[in-house]
Protein backbone atom coordinates (compact mmCIF):
# COMPACT_ATOMS: atom_id res chain seq x y z
CA UNK A 1 0.00 0.00 0.00
CA UNK A 2 1.19 3.28 -1.15
CA UNK A 3 2.25 6.25 2.29
CA UNK A 4 3.13 9.40 0.82
CA UNK A 5 3.80 12.20 3.94
CA UNK A 6 2.08 15.64 4.36
CA UNK A 7 2.38 17.88 7.84
CA UNK A 8 -1.25 18.27 7.79
CA UNK A 9 -3.92 16.09 6.51
CA UNK A 10 -7.56 17.61 6.43
CA UNK A 11 -10.37 15.29 6.34
CA UNK A 12 -13.16 17.12 4.34
CA UNK A 13 -13.46 19.93 1.76
CA UNK A 14 -16.05 22.29 3.37
CA UNK A 15 -15.81 25.95 4.76
CA UNK A 16 -13.36 25.03 7.18
CA UNK A 17 -11.34 22.53 5.80
CA UNK A 18 -10.49 24.45 2.54
CA UNK A 19 -9.44 27.54 5.13
CA UNK A 20 -7.63 25.07 7.78
CA UNK A 21 -5.54 23.92 4.81
CA UNK A 22 -4.91 27.15 3.23
CA UNK A 23 -3.93 28.43 6.41
CA UNK A 24 -1.09 26.25 7.06
CA UNK A 25 0.29 25.94 3.66
CA UNK A 26 0.09 29.41 3.52
CA UNK A 27 2.54 29.21 6.86
CA UNK A 28 4.65 26.31 4.08
CA UNK A 29 3.68 23.54 5.68
CA UNK A 30 2.82 20.74 3.39
CA UNK A 31 -1.10 19.79 3.33
CA UNK A 32 -3.52 17.35 1.82
CA UNK A 33 -7.07 17.84 1.85
CA UNK A 34 -9.64 14.81 1.70
CA UNK A 35 -12.30 14.95 0.28
CA UNK A 36 -15.66 12.21 -0.06
CA UNK A 37 -17.87 13.60 -2.68
CA UNK A 38 -16.95 14.58 -6.32
CA UNK A 39 -15.85 18.15 -5.48
CA UNK A 40 -15.40 20.40 -3.01
CA UNK A 41 -17.78 22.82 -1.45
CA UNK A 42 -19.61 20.44 1.70
CA UNK A 43 -22.82 22.29 3.10
CA UNK A 44 -21.44 25.46 2.81
CA UNK A 45 -22.24 24.60 -0.88
CA UNK A 46 -24.14 21.90 -2.28
CA UNK A 47 -26.92 21.88 0.68
CA UNK A 48 -27.33 24.93 2.74
CA UNK A 49 -25.86 28.22 3.18
CA UNK A 50 -25.68 29.09 -0.68
CA UNK A 51 -28.53 27.07 -1.70
CA UNK A 52 -31.03 28.12 0.54
CA UNK A 53 -30.04 31.93 0.60
CA UNK A 54 -30.07 31.66 -3.21
CA UNK A 55 -33.76 30.34 -3.10
CA UNK A 56 -34.60 33.15 -0.40
CA UNK A 57 -33.31 35.79 -3.30
CA UNK A 58 -35.82 33.77 -5.76
CA UNK A 59 -38.72 33.90 -3.72
CA UNK A 60 -38.12 37.98 -2.84
CA UNK A 61 -37.56 38.41 -6.31
CA UNK A 62 -40.60 36.48 -8.36
CA UNK A 63 -43.08 37.13 -5.63
CA UNK A 64 -41.93 40.75 -5.74
CA UNK A 65 -42.51 41.02 -1.68
CA UNK A 66 -40.14 43.85 -1.83
CA UNK A 67 -42.23 45.78 -4.10
CA UNK A 68 -45.84 44.61 -2.92
CA UNK A 69 -46.73 47.43 -0.24
CA UNK A 70 -45.28 50.05 -2.11
CA UNK A 71 -46.57 49.65 -6.03
CA UNK A 72 -49.48 47.40 -4.93
CA UNK A 73 -48.02 44.83 -6.71
CA UNK A 74 -48.96 41.03 -6.34
CA UNK A 75 -47.43 38.07 -8.54
CA UNK A 76 -49.05 34.90 -7.84
CA UNK A 77 -46.29 32.07 -8.35
CA UNK A 78 -46.95 28.83 -10.23
CA UNK A 79 -47.77 25.35 -8.01
CA UNK A 80 -45.41 23.75 -11.25
CA UNK A 81 -42.05 25.62 -10.71
CA UNK A 82 -39.45 23.17 -9.45
CA UNK A 83 -37.98 24.72 -6.64
CA UNK A 84 -34.55 23.15 -8.78
CA UNK A 85 -35.76 25.66 -11.55
CA UNK A 86 -36.17 28.15 -8.81
CA UNK A 87 -32.87 27.87 -7.94
CA UNK A 88 -31.50 26.75 -11.13
CA UNK A 89 -29.23 30.33 -10.16
CA UNK A 90 -27.64 28.27 -7.34
CA UNK A 91 -25.31 25.92 -10.12
CA UNK A 92 -24.01 29.03 -11.00
CA UNK A 93 -22.88 30.22 -7.29
CA UNK A 94 -21.77 26.58 -6.87
CA UNK A 95 -20.13 26.56 -9.70
CA UNK A 96 -18.49 29.78 -9.21
CA UNK A 97 -17.65 28.46 -5.64
CA UNK A 98 -16.43 25.39 -6.25
CA UNK A 99 -14.09 26.54 -8.72
CA UNK A 100 -12.65 29.84 -6.44
CA UNK A 101 -11.72 26.91 -3.56
CA UNK A 102 -10.11 24.53 -6.21
CA UNK A 103 -8.08 28.11 -7.01
CA UNK A 104 -7.29 28.94 -3.41
CA UNK A 105 -6.32 24.73 -2.72
CA UNK A 106 -4.03 24.95 -5.69
CA UNK A 107 -2.38 28.49 -5.08
CA UNK A 108 -1.67 27.21 -1.78
CA UNK A 109 -0.07 23.95 -3.36
CA UNK A 110 -2.36 22.18 -1.15
CA UNK A 111 -3.19 18.55 -2.53
CA UNK A 112 -6.74 17.90 -3.20
CA UNK A 113 -7.87 13.98 -3.06
CA UNK A 114 -10.56 12.84 -3.82
CA UNK A 115 -11.84 9.35 -1.15
CA UNK A 116 -13.55 8.45 2.07
CA UNK A 117 -11.19 9.19 4.70
CA UNK A 118 -10.80 7.40 8.27
CA UNK A 119 -8.39 7.45 10.69
CA UNK A 120 -5.83 4.66 10.84
CA UNK A 121 -4.16 5.57 14.25
CA UNK A 122 -3.79 9.33 15.20
CA UNK A 123 -1.23 10.02 12.96
CA UNK A 124 -2.36 8.07 9.72
CA UNK A 125 -5.19 8.38 7.08
CA UNK A 126 -6.55 5.52 5.11
CA UNK A 127 -8.15 7.42 1.95
CA UNK A 128 -10.01 4.94 -0.19
CA UNK A 129 -11.21 6.12 -3.73
CA UNK A 130 -14.47 5.39 -5.85
CA UNK A 131 -12.37 2.38 -7.50
CA UNK A 132 -11.84 0.74 -4.02
CA UNK A 133 -8.13 1.76 -4.05
CA UNK A 134 -6.79 2.65 -0.82
CA UNK A 135 -3.72 4.81 -0.13
CA UNK A 136 -2.09 5.80 3.68
CA UNK A 137 -1.66 9.50 4.23
CA UNK A 138 1.00 9.84 7.37
CA UNK A 139 1.01 13.93 8.96
CA UNK A 140 2.41 15.37 11.76
CA UNK A 141 -1.22 17.15 12.25
CA UNK A 142 -4.49 16.05 11.32
CA UNK A 143 -7.64 18.38 11.22
CA UNK A 144 -11.25 16.79 10.78
CA UNK A 145 -13.65 18.93 9.41
CA UNK A 146 -16.55 16.48 8.18
CA UNK A 147 -19.06 18.68 8.71
CA UNK A 148 -22.65 17.40 9.63
CA UNK A 149 -25.93 16.32 8.46
CA UNK A 150 -29.40 16.41 9.72
CA UNK A 151 -30.89 14.83 12.23
CA UNK A 152 -33.99 12.87 11.75
CA UNK A 153 -35.52 11.92 14.82
CA UNK A 154 -37.14 8.38 15.42
CA UNK A 155 -40.52 7.83 14.03
CA UNK A 156 -40.74 10.34 11.67
CA UNK A 157 -41.59 8.34 8.65
CA UNK A 158 -39.12 10.09 6.17
CA UNK A 159 -39.08 7.27 3.50
CA UNK A 160 -42.55 8.85 2.76
CA UNK A 161 -41.83 11.05 -0.60
CA UNK A 162 -43.34 14.25 0.95
CA UNK A 163 -41.42 13.68 4.14
CA UNK A 164 -38.08 15.90 4.04
CA UNK A 165 -35.39 17.26 6.16
CA UNK A 166 -33.33 20.21 5.22
CA UNK A 167 -31.04 18.17 2.52
CA UNK A 168 -34.10 17.01 0.75
CA UNK A 169 -36.24 19.84 0.72
CA UNK A 170 -33.65 21.19 -2.47
CA UNK A 171 -34.92 18.42 -4.29
CA UNK A 172 -38.65 19.00 -4.41
CA UNK A 173 -40.28 19.19 -7.92
CA UNK A 174 -43.23 21.34 -7.09
CA UNK A 175 -44.25 24.32 -5.06
CA UNK A 176 -46.11 22.84 -1.91
CA UNK A 177 -49.48 24.20 -1.62
CA UNK A 178 -49.17 23.92 2.31
CA UNK A 179 -45.82 23.02 4.38
CA UNK A 180 -45.70 21.92 8.13
CA UNK A 181 -42.11 22.69 9.51
CA UNK A 182 -41.07 20.44 12.70
CA UNK A 183 -38.73 22.45 14.63
CA UNK A 184 -38.35 26.21 14.94
CA UNK A 185 -34.41 26.79 14.95
CA UNK A 186 -33.08 28.79 12.61
CA UNK A 187 -32.92 27.05 8.94
CA UNK A 188 -36.63 26.24 9.87
CA UNK A 189 -37.20 29.61 10.24
CA UNK A 190 -35.45 30.43 7.69
CA UNK A 191 -37.26 28.30 4.97
CA UNK A 192 -40.48 29.09 6.35
CA UNK A 193 -40.10 32.38 5.20
CA UNK A 194 -38.81 31.42 1.81
CA UNK A 195 -42.09 29.34 1.23
CA UNK A 196 -44.41 31.84 2.40
CA UNK A 197 -43.14 34.08 0.56
CA UNK A 198 -43.57 31.62 -2.55
CA UNK A 199 -47.21 31.57 -1.91
CA UNK A 200 -47.20 28.45 0.50
CA UNK A 201 -49.36 27.85 3.50
CA UNK A 202 -46.76 27.19 6.01
CA UNK A 203 -47.17 25.89 10.03
CA UNK A 204 -44.06 26.36 12.06
CA UNK A 205 -43.95 24.42 15.21
CA UNK A 206 -41.46 24.95 17.73
CA UNK A 207 -41.77 22.98 21.65
CA UNK A 208 -39.27 25.76 22.94
CA UNK A 209 -40.62 29.22 23.94
CA UNK A 210 -39.56 31.78 22.93
CA UNK A 211 -38.60 31.51 19.25
CA UNK A 212 -34.60 31.55 18.88
CA UNK A 213 -34.24 32.60 22.50
CA UNK A 214 -30.25 33.02 22.14
CA UNK A 215 -31.09 35.97 20.17
CA UNK A 216 -32.74 39.44 21.43
CA UNK A 217 -36.28 39.32 22.09
CA UNK A 218 -37.34 42.58 20.55
CA UNK A 219 -35.93 41.88 17.34
CA UNK A 220 -37.82 38.31 16.99
CA UNK A 221 -40.96 39.48 17.57
CA UNK A 222 -40.32 41.80 14.85
CA UNK A 223 -38.98 39.00 12.93
CA UNK A 224 -42.18 37.12 14.13
CA UNK A 225 -44.54 39.74 13.40
CA UNK A 226 -43.05 40.33 9.66
CA UNK A 227 -43.31 36.38 9.14
CA UNK A 228 -46.95 36.15 10.34
CA UNK A 229 -47.75 39.22 7.78
CA UNK A 230 -45.74 37.15 5.48
CA UNK A 231 -48.62 33.94 5.96
CA UNK A 232 -46.30 31.87 8.34
CA UNK A 233 -48.29 30.32 11.23
CA UNK A 234 -46.78 29.81 14.52
CA UNK A 235 -47.44 26.76 16.65
CA UNK A 236 -44.92 27.69 19.79
CA UNK A 237 -45.21 25.39 22.96
CA UNK A 238 -46.25 22.32 20.53
CA UNK A 239 -44.32 19.52 18.58
CA UNK A 240 -45.65 16.33 16.53
CA UNK A 241 -46.51 13.43 18.15
CA UNK A 242 -46.77 11.41 15.07
CA UNK A 243 -46.49 11.91 11.56
CA UNK A 244 -48.25 9.45 9.51
CA UNK A 245 -50.16 9.13 6.01
CA UNK A 246 -54.07 8.55 6.34
CA UNK A 247 -56.20 7.63 2.79
CA UNK A 248 -53.12 9.43 1.30
CA UNK A 249 -53.25 12.57 3.29
CA UNK A 250 -50.18 13.21 5.00
CA UNK A 251 -51.43 14.06 9.03
CA UNK A 252 -49.18 15.36 11.63
CA UNK A 253 -50.71 14.59 15.49
CA UNK A 254 -49.96 17.18 17.83
CA UNK A 255 -49.19 16.90 21.63
CA UNK A 256 -51.84 20.06 21.54
CA UNK A 257 -54.40 17.38 21.14
CA UNK A 258 -54.42 19.20 17.22
CA UNK A 259 -54.10 17.30 13.87
CA UNK A 260 -52.52 19.19 10.49
CA UNK A 261 -52.96 18.34 7.51
CA UNK A 262 -50.14 19.64 5.12
CA UNK A 263 -49.02 18.31 1.62
CA UNK A 264 -45.18 18.10 2.55
CA UNK A 265 -43.32 17.93 5.84
CA UNK A 266 -40.02 19.54 6.30
CA UNK A 267 -38.33 18.16 9.66
CA UNK A 268 -35.80 20.50 10.74
CA UNK A 269 -34.68 19.22 14.05
CA UNK A 270 -30.93 20.17 14.20
CA UNK A 271 -27.57 18.32 12.75
CA UNK A 272 -25.02 15.47 13.86
CA UNK A 273 -21.97 15.19 13.20
CA UNK A 274 -20.39 13.48 10.41
CA UNK A 275 -18.29 11.19 12.14
CA UNK A 276 -19.60 7.63 11.58
CA UNK A 277 -16.86 5.01 10.20
CA UNK A 278 -14.34 7.73 10.70
CA UNK A 279 -12.08 5.58 13.04
CA UNK A 280 -11.87 7.96 15.70
CA UNK A 281 -11.95 5.10 18.69
CA UNK A 282 -8.54 3.72 16.86
CA UNK A 283 -6.58 7.10 17.39
CA UNK A 284 -8.16 8.25 20.93
CA UNK A 285 -10.81 10.60 19.83
CA UNK A 286 -14.27 11.18 21.84
CA UNK A 287 -17.31 12.10 20.77
CA UNK A 288 -20.40 13.01 22.84
CA UNK A 289 -24.07 11.68 22.02
CA UNK A 290 -25.10 13.56 18.99
CA UNK A 291 -21.40 12.79 17.15
CA UNK A 292 -20.14 15.95 17.92
CA UNK A 293 -16.15 15.54 18.54
CA UNK A 294 -14.94 16.64 22.04
CA UNK A 295 -12.22 19.57 21.43
CA UNK A 296 -10.61 21.60 24.08
CA UNK A 297 -10.14 26.06 23.57
CA UNK A 298 -7.36 25.34 20.86
CA UNK A 299 -9.67 22.54 18.86
CA UNK A 300 -7.64 19.80 19.98
CA UNK A 301 -9.23 16.32 20.60
CA UNK A 302 -8.29 13.70 23.49
CA UNK A 303 -5.39 12.59 20.83
CA UNK A 304 -2.95 14.89 20.85
CA UNK A 305 -2.25 15.17 17.06
CA UNK A 306 -5.94 15.30 15.70
CA UNK A 307 -7.69 17.91 15.33
CA UNK A 308 -11.26 18.95 14.50
CA UNK A 309 -13.44 22.16 13.66
CA UNK A 310 -16.42 23.33 12.26
CA UNK A 311 -20.23 20.94 12.14
CA UNK A 312 -17.96 18.47 13.77
CA UNK A 313 -17.66 20.00 16.91
CA UNK A 314 -21.29 21.33 16.96
CA UNK A 315 -22.20 25.03 18.17
CA UNK A 316 -22.46 27.61 16.70
CA UNK A 317 -22.64 25.36 13.13
CA UNK A 318 -22.12 28.66 10.39
CA UNK A 319 -19.69 28.43 8.23
CA UNK A 320 -17.97 31.89 8.81
CA UNK A 321 -17.14 30.30 12.71
CA UNK A 322 -15.82 26.63 11.23
CA UNK A 323 -13.49 28.84 9.09
CA UNK A 324 -12.23 30.77 11.51
CA UNK A 325 -11.86 27.50 14.22
CA UNK A 326 -10.27 25.71 11.65
CA UNK A 327 -7.61 28.18 11.13
CA UNK A 328 -7.45 28.42 15.05
CA UNK A 329 -7.03 24.94 14.81
CA UNK A 330 -3.84 24.89 12.23
CA UNK A 331 -1.81 27.93 13.80
CA UNK A 332 -2.15 26.10 17.52
CA UNK A 333 -1.13 22.52 16.02
CA UNK A 334 2.01 24.05 14.49
CA UNK A 335 3.11 27.08 16.88
CA UNK A 336 2.40 29.66 14.43
CA UNK A 337 2.54 32.92 16.51
CA UNK A 338 -0.72 33.97 14.71
CA UNK A 339 -4.39 33.48 14.64
CA UNK A 340 -4.64 31.75 19.26
CA UNK A 341 -7.95 32.07 19.85
CA UNK A 342 -11.43 32.80 17.65
CA UNK A 343 -12.87 36.43 18.30
CA UNK A 344 -15.78 36.38 21.07
CA UNK A 345 -17.90 38.85 18.96
CA UNK A 346 -19.79 35.99 17.43
CA UNK A 347 -21.94 38.12 14.96
CA UNK A 348 -25.04 36.18 13.66
CA UNK A 349 -27.47 35.89 11.05
CA UNK A 350 -30.58 34.91 10.55
CA UNK A 351 -31.88 34.76 6.50
CA UNK A 352 -36.02 35.05 7.22
CA UNK A 353 -37.73 37.57 6.21
CA UNK A 354 -37.50 39.60 7.59
CA UNK A 355 -33.80 38.99 8.24
CA UNK A 356 -32.02 39.52 11.53
CA UNK A 357 -29.05 39.60 12.50
CA UNK A 358 -26.67 40.64 15.63
CA UNK A 359 -22.95 40.46 17.22
CA UNK A 360 -22.17 41.36 21.07
CA UNK A 361 -24.50 41.56 24.46
CA UNK A 362 -28.29 41.64 24.00
CA UNK A 363 -29.39 44.06 26.61
CA UNK A 364 -30.66 41.08 28.66
CA UNK A 365 -27.24 39.32 28.26
CA UNK A 366 -25.54 42.59 29.45
CA UNK A 367 -27.96 42.93 32.46
CA UNK A 368 -27.28 39.32 33.08
CA UNK A 369 -23.40 40.03 33.13
CA UNK A 370 -23.89 42.93 35.67
CA UNK A 371 -23.45 45.87 33.21
CA UNK A 372 -26.19 48.62 33.76
CA UNK A 373 -27.42 49.38 30.29
CA UNK A 374 -28.58 52.13 27.99
CA UNK A 375 -30.40 51.09 24.98
CA UNK A 376 -30.67 52.93 21.44
CA UNK A 377 -33.24 52.02 19.05
CA UNK A 378 -33.89 53.46 15.34
CA UNK A 379 -36.46 51.92 13.44
CA UNK A 380 -36.58 51.99 9.79
CA UNK A 381 -39.90 53.47 9.69
CA UNK A 382 -38.13 56.64 10.57
CA UNK A 383 -35.59 56.31 7.75
CA UNK A 384 -35.27 57.98 4.94
CA UNK A 385 -33.99 54.97 2.83
CA UNK A 386 -36.25 52.42 4.79
CA UNK A 387 -38.98 54.70 3.78
CA UNK A 388 -37.95 54.60 0.09
CA UNK A 389 -37.95 50.60 -0.01
CA UNK A 390 -40.79 50.25 2.46
CA UNK A 391 -39.16 48.56 5.01
CA UNK A 392 -41.97 48.47 8.14
CA UNK A 393 -40.04 45.70 10.20
CA UNK A 394 -36.74 47.06 10.15
CA UNK A 395 -35.03 48.40 13.52
CA UNK A 396 -31.69 49.10 14.62
CA UNK A 397 -31.18 48.49 18.17
CA UNK A 398 -27.96 49.64 19.89
CA UNK A 399 -27.01 48.23 23.57
CA UNK A 400 -24.08 50.23 25.93
CA UNK A 401 -22.76 50.02 28.83
CA UNK A 402 -24.14 53.36 30.99
CA UNK A 403 -20.97 53.32 33.07
CA UNK A 404 -18.12 53.51 29.91
CA UNK A 405 -20.47 54.45 27.26
CA UNK A 406 -19.18 52.02 25.58
CA UNK A 407 -21.01 50.06 22.46
CA UNK A 408 -21.75 46.22 23.97
CA UNK A 409 -23.92 45.02 21.56
CA UNK A 410 -26.11 45.62 17.99
CA UNK A 411 -28.92 43.62 16.96
CA UNK A 412 -30.41 44.84 13.62
CA UNK A 413 -33.66 43.44 11.66
CA UNK A 414 -35.14 44.44 8.47
CA UNK A 415 -33.35 44.65 5.02
CA UNK A 416 -30.13 43.93 4.56
CA UNK A 417 -29.94 43.31 8.19
CA UNK A 418 -26.99 40.85 7.69
CA UNK A 419 -24.77 43.69 6.54
CA UNK A 420 -25.54 46.13 8.17
CA UNK A 421 -24.33 44.46 11.61
CA UNK A 422 -21.16 44.76 10.49
CA UNK A 423 -21.19 48.88 10.90
CA UNK A 424 -21.46 47.94 14.36
CA UNK A 425 -19.54 44.91 14.90
CA UNK A 426 -16.41 47.07 13.96
CA UNK A 427 -17.57 49.83 16.17
CA UNK A 428 -17.29 46.94 19.02
CA UNK A 429 -13.78 45.45 17.60
CA UNK A 430 -12.32 49.05 18.02
CA UNK A 431 -14.16 49.38 21.78
CA UNK A 432 -15.91 52.53 20.00
CA UNK A 433 -18.84 54.43 22.32
CA UNK A 434 -21.39 56.32 21.68
CA UNK A 435 -19.74 59.07 20.88
CA UNK A 436 -18.51 57.15 17.90
CA UNK A 437 -21.52 57.49 16.07
CA UNK A 438 -22.44 60.76 17.02
CA UNK A 439 -19.20 61.49 15.09
CA UNK A 440 -19.27 59.54 12.35
CA UNK A 441 -21.17 60.78 8.81
CA UNK A 442 -23.69 58.59 7.29
CA UNK A 443 -24.48 58.23 3.67
CA UNK A 444 -27.83 59.81 3.21
CA UNK A 445 -30.27 58.80 2.49
CA UNK A 446 -28.57 55.05 4.42
CA UNK A 447 -29.95 52.36 6.41
CA UNK A 448 -26.61 52.90 7.93
CA UNK A 449 -27.77 55.99 9.08
CA UNK A 450 -29.68 54.24 11.44
CA UNK A 451 -26.67 53.54 13.58
CA UNK A 452 -26.32 57.50 14.44
CA UNK A 453 -29.82 57.78 15.26
CA UNK A 454 -30.13 54.79 17.73
CA UNK A 455 -27.12 56.61 19.44
CA UNK A 456 -28.83 59.82 19.91
CA UNK A 457 -31.96 57.89 21.04
CA UNK A 458 -29.10 56.61 24.07
CA UNK A 459 -27.34 59.78 24.39
CA UNK A 460 -31.10 61.16 25.43
CA UNK A 461 -30.72 59.28 28.54
CA UNK A 462 -26.94 59.18 28.55
CA UNK A 463 -26.61 62.65 29.30
CA UNK A 464 -23.91 64.47 27.83
CA UNK A 465 -20.07 63.15 28.29
CA UNK A 466 -18.60 64.19 31.28
CA UNK A 467 -15.27 66.86 30.80
C1 LIG B 1 -30.05 24.97 5.28
C2 LIG B 1 -28.79 25.51 5.88
C3 LIG B 1 -28.55 26.87 5.87
C4 LIG B 1 -27.37 27.39 6.42
N1 LIG B 1 -27.17 28.74 6.39
C5 LIG B 1 -26.03 29.26 6.90
C6 LIG B 1 -25.79 30.67 6.86
O1 LIG B 1 -26.61 31.43 6.38
N2 LIG B 1 -24.62 31.15 7.36
C7 LIG B 1 -23.68 30.32 7.91
O2 LIG B 1 -22.61 30.81 8.35
N3 LIG B 1 -23.88 28.98 7.96
C8 LIG B 1 -25.02 28.44 7.48
N4 LIG B 1 -25.24 27.08 7.53
C9 LIG B 1 -24.24 26.24 8.19
C10 LIG B 1 -23.05 25.92 7.29
O3 LIG B 1 -23.49 25.32 6.10
C11 LIG B 1 -22.11 24.99 8.04
O4 LIG B 1 -21.81 25.56 9.29
C12 LIG B 1 -20.83 24.76 7.28
O5 LIG B 1 -21.09 24.14 6.05
C13 LIG B 1 -19.87 23.89 8.11
O6 LIG B 1 -18.67 23.73 7.41
P1 LIG B 1 -17.77 22.45 7.65
O7 LIG B 1 -16.57 22.63 6.81
O8 LIG B 1 -17.61 22.22 9.10
O9 LIG B 1 -18.64 21.23 7.12
P2 LIG B 1 -19.18 20.93 5.63
O10 LIG B 1 -19.40 22.18 4.88
O11 LIG B 1 -20.34 20.02 5.80
O12 LIG B 1 -18.00 20.15 4.96
C14 LIG B 1 -17.61 18.86 5.37
C15 LIG B 1 -16.99 18.13 4.19
O13 LIG B 1 -16.40 16.92 4.66
C16 LIG B 1 -16.64 15.90 3.71
N5 LIG B 1 -16.52 14.61 4.41
C17 LIG B 1 -17.28 14.13 5.42
N6 LIG B 1 -16.82 12.93 5.84
C18 LIG B 1 -15.75 12.64 5.07
C19 LIG B 1 -14.84 11.55 5.03
N7 LIG B 1 -14.96 10.49 5.86
N8 LIG B 1 -13.85 11.58 4.11
C20 LIG B 1 -13.71 12.64 3.27
N9 LIG B 1 -14.54 13.70 3.27
C21 LIG B 1 -15.54 13.71 4.17
C22 LIG B 1 -18.06 16.22 3.22
O14 LIG B 1 -18.31 15.61 1.97
C23 LIG B 1 -18.00 17.74 3.14
O15 LIG B 1 -17.57 18.19 1.88
C24 LIG B 1 -26.41 26.52 6.98
C25 LIG B 1 -26.63 25.13 6.98
C26 LIG B 1 -27.81 24.63 6.46
C27 LIG B 1 -28.03 23.13 6.46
Amino acid sequence: MTQARFDLVVIGGGAAGEKGAAQAAYFGKRVAVIERRSEPGGATVHTGTLPSKTLREAALFLSGHRQRDLYGVSVEISRDLSVARLIHRKDAVRRLETERMRVNLDRHHVELVYGVARLADATTVEVTDSDGGVRLFAADAILIATGSHPFRPPGIPFDDPDVHDSDSILEIDRLPASLAILGGGVIGCEYASTFAALGTEVHLFERRTPLLSFLDAEIVERMVEGMTALGVRFHLGVREETVTRHDGRLVCALTSGDELEAEKVLVTSGRVGNTEGLGLEAAGVQVDDRGRIVVDEEFRTAAPSVYAAGDVIGSPGLASTSMEQARVAVCRAFGFAYKQAVSELLPFAVYTIPEISSVGLSAQEATDRGIETVVGRAPFDDNARGAIIGDREGLTKLVFDRATRRLVGVQCVGERASELVHVGHAVLTLSGTVETFIEMIFNYPSLAETYKYAAYDALAELGPAEG
